[in-house]
């Protein structure tokens, strides 16, 4: 028995911090998906647009545009509009989920995050 998804779904990963980029990227691997990534948020855009990945985990806190500017893009982009974009914070604070949901974002993922949680949210998020 297995639950790993099929190859076919990709994700792209925004994240700036390496430490996290790579452990995210670790996981994903675990998890099977195929992974696309950036610490920039000015490449996500574009790079979402060439690949058309099935999820963006995005993180928020970037240098340059930060990431609810580069999700409102992204949701405003007949493009890129039907991507899922996931927010992903370490700046998890009490009404950060309804202000994520209503900036258009699909989902959120506190940091620091456990593999099991976020995988399983990965997946959730993709079913969707
Ligand atoms: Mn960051």
């Amino acid at each position: 028995m297995s639950n790993k998804p099929p190859k076919s779904q990709k994700i792209l990963v925004v994240e700036d911090n390496q430490v996290n980029l790579e452990l995210f990227m670790d996981l994903l691997d675990v998890g099977g998906y195929e992974c696309l990534h950036t610490t920039k948020g000015e490449e996500a855009v574009d790079i979402a647009k060439r690949e058309m990945p099935d999820l963006i985990l995005l993180d928020i806190q970037l240098p340059g545009v930060d990431g609810l500017t580069v999700g409102k893009i992204l949701k405003s982009q007949a493009e890129t509009k039907n991507i899922k974009v996931i927010a992903l914070t370490a700046y998890a604070m009490k009404g950060d989920k309804e202000m994520f949901l209503e900036e258009g974002f699909d989902g959120y993922i506190p940091k620091p995050v456990k593999m099991k949680e976020f995988l399983d949210a990965v997946e959730e998020y993709l079913r969707s």
